[in-house]
């Protein structure tokens, strides 16, 4: 599972990203070491063909212009494929995901800077009543970005009210950012999708909005997934296959009810986040929540952080 994969991003000197060199070394060692799985074999897995014993296959999440800009050409030098994970809310006028939001502020501002302008614009009548106490007794004494950054998210996750968190988010980008802008550079664009499924690359949903399954009514779950899907079908001119992956992910992010619809909406497999090799009982009897590691836990996959040139971030 890959995020953001790229070369040092001097507009965002706190963010967290897989350098390209680094993608490319991982990309080596996992040929050296088992090799990839074609596109061809994983997919007839699907319909009763055989499992291969060991082999790798890559997934890009949220549709990032990285994807296109960086891995695309590199996927391509080297004949192989990946499954790209599209959130379509952006294309609709949705302006940029809530969760990228997060991303782009932190990572240009910092996390300490961003959470001084939160703790600056948060009102008692923002906050969740369950959270009230707990807000009004913590003092945030954050000593570095790091603890900063958990800071900030913590407190528009948990502690704002839910249509305040976003009101909050608006105010934000309206003042650090050029929303229309970073929106437009942040994600591949509906040509680039168009063009990566011709390449061979294999498109999949990744929900409208972005939002964690399991705290969705059933009916929202299913527009989402009957959205995103309609919307992907329609900028390929149809889709290779229909595959899901989690928003979030890990199994607290999604119930049986979704795993049932994406069953019912011909979704013939479905990505989560659990650090294992796919077994052939996944495959038979659970396609709809298949494992996946995070690239960080193979060789040349930690993230750098900002302009810093090292590896130990
Ligand atoms: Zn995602």
């Amino acid at each position: 599972m890959y995020h953001y994969v790229r070369p040092t991003p001097a507009d965002l000197p706190f963010s967290r990203y897989l350098h390209i060199d680094d993608f490319r070394k991982q990309l080596d060692f996992f040929a050296a070491d088992e090799g990839f799985v074609t596109r061809e074999d994983f997919l007839a897995v699907f319909d009763g063909g055989p499992i291969p014993d060991k082999g790798v296959v890559l997934t890009f999440d949220d549709a990032i212009d990285d994807h296109y800009r960086h891995v695309l050409p590199e996927l391509r030098l080297r004949g192989l494929w990946g499954l790209f994970y599209v959130p379509t809310g952006m294309y609709a006028g949705g302006g940029m995901l809530d969760v990228h939001r997060v991303h782009y502020l932190l990572g240009r501002h910092g996390g300490m800077a961003m959470l001084a302008e939160l703790e600056a614009m948060v009102e008692p009548r923002m906050l969740r009543s369950d959270h009230v106490a707990e807000f009004q007794h913590k003092t945030y004494r954050s000593q570095t970005n790091d603890e900063a950054t958990t800071e900030f998210k913590r407190m528009l996750n948990y502690f704002v009210d839910i249509e305040w968190r976003d009101r909050l988010l608006d105010r934000l980008m309206e003042r650090f950012a050029d929303a229309e802008v970073v929106s437009r550079d942040w994600y591949m664009s509906s040509r680039d999708i168009r063009d990566m499924q011709h390449a061979g690359m294999i498109i999949g949903s990744h929900s409208i909005s972005h939002p964690v399954f399991s705290r969705l009514p059933v009916a929202d779950q299913e527009r989402e997934i009957v959205g995103s899907f309609a919307y992907l079908e329609d900028v390929t001119g149809g889709l290779a296959v229909r595959t899901f992956c989690y928003p979030h992910g890990g199994f607290h992010t999604f119930t049986a009810d979704t795993e049932r619809l994406l069953d019912e909406h011909r979704c013939r497999f479905s990505f989560n986040v659990e650090p294992r090799d796919i077994s052939r009982d996944d495959i038979h009897h659970r396609p709809q929540a298949l494992p996946r590691y995070n690239c960080n836990m193979f060789p040349h996959g930690k993230a750098r952080f900002g302009a810093d040139e090292s590896m130990d971030a």
